[in-house]
């Protein structure tokens, strides 16, 4: 069994969607060793940084929240497929060249994976492909991106999936990763009420 890691270290430098400042995590001291008997630290951070699961509410008024998330949708079967010879984005006749079936987890590897481009020009998913997995009925879709879309005011990419009950995760690194079939574990931890959380994903060949 070979375990992958393709989760992002959550850190004060990390990247962050379009480089926000408001995005950076902070990690404080809450007491250590020199005024106490331990070490104890507190994470503030917006959920959408680092490697994360959006849940309807992210796009959606009244949409569902995380705690009705099933594990079963993030405890998966997954196919990570190839995109690193794509330049902005990946689309309908992208996707068509893969073989992707109904209930499928797929994960899109770009070169998200591989340069400095993560605060930037990110590789996304553009709005007829992600018709196109609303209608192939897919389980799920991970991107290496820190958001699926870019640039797209009324945000399509993200409604359509949402709508549609399809997990998005974002921020995963998938630069060791083949393309191939895994088994999935991303369960994101347990918060209520809130339209995402953090994850640390893991793929299992
Ligand atoms: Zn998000």
């Amino acid at each position: 069994m070979k375990i992958y890691d393709i989760s992002m270290t959550i850190s004060e430098s990390m990247p962050v969607y379009k480089g926000k400042p408001s995005l950076k995590p902070v990690i404080e001291t809450e007491r250590d060793f020199s005024t106490s008997s331990a070490h104890e630290s507190k994470l503030h951070m917006n959920l959408h940084s680092g490697t994360h699961l959006d849940m309807p509410l992210h796009m959606i008024p009244g949409g569902k929240t995380l705690e009705t998330l099933s594990l079963d949708k993030v405890i998966t079967p997954c196919k990570v497929f190839d995109f690193t010879n794509k330049d902005i984005s990946i689309g309908v006749e992208d996707l068509k060249k893969k073989d992707i079936q109904e209930d499928d987890f797929i994960l899109l590897k770009s070169k998200n994976s591989f340069e400095d481009i993560l605060e930037g020009n990110f590789i996304y998913l553009d709005r007829e492909g992600s018709a196109y997995l609303r209608d192939k009925k897919i389980k799920g879709v991970g991107t290496d991106s820190l958001g699926i879309e870019r640039d797209q005011p009324d945000h399509m990419t993200h409604i359509q999936l949402l709508e549609a009950g399809i997990i998005i995760l974002e921020g995963l690194r998938l630069k060791d990763i083949p393309e191939g079939e895994y088994t999935l574990f991303a369960a994101p931890i347990k918060i209520h009420g809130t339209e995402a959380a953090p994850v640390r994903a893991v793929l299992i060949k």
